[in-house]
């Protein structure tokens, strides 16, 4: 299943997607809890609750669709350098502050996190910030938890994997750079565009799916998520060896070669470019930048 999260007549609302792409159907849900967008519905899956009941088809064109999960539970966990080449790509762009630690490909997964309030949907402003004159853009595919848990061994993780979704992982560089820590330049407000969907699981194999990033038309980056160098049964035991996982945490699982910093010079982002991420299977996921 596909699910949405949109805004129709001054209300909040969530549902699920037709095959066709083209409607929506809201479940029958209280406004509070319509407004976290599909965090209920996992809830309730996880749960083994029924569903709720559908309300009559609404066509997408005629709504706003806004993240999937518009506020979070609590941070997104992000991967660091998790593509053999952007690894390399990062490490030689000058602005790793963690390169030192033991050259381009990292021993172990390097996790960092991003508010939740920085996520914004589809189509929406992400603002240039008037501190940084480093943005850049970087496509993710981000895996969204079902059954929570402590411990999780790799070989049971992909039975705590809802679905998936599309994260940009913007980022201010220089502050990524300077203050050695890479939380505050991937926080910044609108720094999380997230959508158009969650896709569920029996959908959509996440190991092998295909992420795409333009800026402008231009395709910067391309590869396939076969090629991460933590899979997602690694980042999810990871993750969940010191840190109870929970229904609708989202893992935005690396970005791939062809970011901005990458380029000699940089391709920085600025005000009137159009950032496109498509991931086969999910969807596109387009913002500009003002
Ligand atoms: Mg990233």
């Amino acid at each position: 299943m596909k699910i949405v999260a949109f805004e129709h007549n001054g209300q909040s609302g969530v549902g699920l997607v037709s095959s066709d792409l083209l409607q929506v159907q809201p479940f029958d849900l209280p406004q509070a809890q319509r407004a976290l967008g599909a965090l209920p519905i996992v809830e309730m899956q996880v749960r083994g609750d029924a569903l709720p009941k559908l309300l009559p088809a609404i066509a997408l064109a005629d709504v706003k669709v806004i993240a999937p999960l518009p506020k979070p539970r609590r941070n997104i966990f992000c991967v660091g350098k998790n593509y053999y080449a952007h690894a390399k790509e990062f490490a030689g762009s000058g602005f790793d502050s963690s390169a030192k630690s033991g050259g381009d490909i990292p021993a172990d997964p390097i996790i960092f996190t991003k508010v939740p309030e920085c996520v914004v949907g589809p189509d929406a402003v992400v603002e240039m910030p008037s501190v940084s004159t480093a943005i850049d853009y970087e496509a993710e595919l981000a895996v969204i938890i079902g059954k929570g848990g402590k411990g999780i061994a790799a070989k049971d993780a992909m039975s705590h994997v809802w679905g998936y979704t599309i994260v940009n992982d913007v980022t201010a560089r220089d502050w990524q750079m300077r203050h050695q820590q890479w939380h505050m330049g991937k926080s910044f407000d609108t720094f999380c565009p997230m959508g158009p969907y969650l896709v569920s699981a029996d959908e959509l194999d996440g190991a092998k799916t295909r992420v795409r990033c333009f800026v402008n038309g231009e395709l910067r980056q391309d590869a396939s998520t076969a090629d991460l160098i933590f899979d997602i049964p690694k980042l999810i035991e990871t993750l969940s060896a010191g840190i109870t996982l929970y229904p609708g945490d989202v893992i935005a699982t690396g970005t791939p070669v062809g970011v901005g910093i990458g380029f000699k010079p940089p391709k920085y982002l600025k005000s009137g470019d159009v950032m496109r991420v498509e991931i086969d299977g999910i969807g596109h996921l387009e913002n500009p930048v003002r």
